[in-house]
């Protein structure tokens, strides 16, 4: 006899908690179902209760919090991260790497941001730019809410909410005046995949960088947080052609396991991490410049 999974639709934030909770790991969150729903397409996964948060209400909208931070609900989509005022204002980086996402119309209108960050799927191109912006995620079971730096649930296993966690919002501050940012996604096939990403924010005081953030993403199972590398080689000098060289080389001895797959083998990928930390870094400082 075949077992047809269940699925619930709750209207509240309580009572989807309440639901995850009761059901231990039998449940699972589906928000716009375009990650999820191939997994269970080829067999990866089999729940057996669909929670559709869908329907809350609390995990919709982009609004600024009293503490001056953007608070952008995990049912935002790529579309809305696009086309809203207020990230084009103020996190202008996001804005534009939403835009770098593949899969057209349907899953820029569907994809959620909370579905994205959460399913931590190496290739996808939000979490780049939001660790670059620090961001933080605030997540919610039937008996706590959290908030933490989404460096932190990235450094997790694979769904690192566990199970019965729903994340419901990203709180991200926003970009500061004459900052100058980058996000660069090299894609070797007409798919929707980058070969290699990277998201870079630069500050630059008379022309020197004062600071610089850069993530690079698609080359390994896990983002690469390369500031440290980035700052070492670059604060305090003017950007030129041996500047930018010296970070490429530094960036792709950070990537120790490339990824190998239809998107390029490893040591392509290797290299082409120096390659877009490159480029991020010099549209960003050109940016800079201009503001
Ligand atoms: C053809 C195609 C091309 C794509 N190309 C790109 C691309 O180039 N770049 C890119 O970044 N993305 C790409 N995507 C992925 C797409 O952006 C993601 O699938 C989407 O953002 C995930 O959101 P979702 O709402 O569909 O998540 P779902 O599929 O509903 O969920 C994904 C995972 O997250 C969990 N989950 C979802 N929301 C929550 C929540 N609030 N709290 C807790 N758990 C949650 C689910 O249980 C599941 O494990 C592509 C997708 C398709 C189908």
């Amino acid at each position: 006899m075949t077992l047809y999974p269940s699925y619930a639709r709750p209207t509240t934030l309580a009572d989807a908690v309440a639901l995850l909770g009761s059901l231990s790991a039998g449940g699972v969150v589906i928000a716009g179902g375009q990650e999820l729903m191939p997994s269970v397409n080829h067999g990866v996964l089999a729940p057996q209760v669909y929670v559709d948060i869908g329907g809350l209400g609390e995990l919709r909208g982009i609004r600024e919090t009293a503490e001056g931070v953007l608070a952008l609900g995990a049912l935002t989509v790529h579309r809305e991260l696009q086309t809203d005022p207020l990230v084009a204002a103020r996190l202008p980086l996001l804005a534009h790497a939403a835009t770098r996402a593949g899969g057209g119309r349907q899953v820029h209108n569907r994809g959620t941001l909370g579905g994205n960050l959460v399913a931590q799927h190496p290739l996808y191109d939000l979490a780049p730019s939001l660790l670059a912006l620090a961001a933080e995620v605030e997540w919610v079971t039937c008996d706590r809410t959290v908030r933490q730096p989404l460096a932190l649930m990235l450094a997790d296993s694979r769904h690192g909410l566990g199970t019965n966690a729903i994340l419901t919002r990203v709180l991200v501050a926003p970009m500061a005046e004459g900052l100058g940012w980058a996000y660069e996604k090299l894609k070797a096939s007409g798919g929707a995949y980058g070969s290699a990403n990277a998201a870079a924010i630069v500050q630059l005081h008379e022309g020197v960088i004062a600071s610089v953030r850069l993530v690079v993403g698609a080359v390994a199972e896990r983002l690469i947080d390369a500031s440290d590398v980035a700052a070492e080689r670059l604060v305090g000098r003017r950007f030129d052609p041996g500047a930018g060289e010296e970070l490429a080389r530094a960036v792709a001895a950070r990537v120790t396991t490339p990824l190998s797959d239809a998107q390029g083998d490893g040591a392509w990928r290797r290299a082409m991490a120096g390659v877009v930390a490159r480029r991020a870094v010099a549209t960003a400082i050109t940016r800079a410049g201009r503001a």
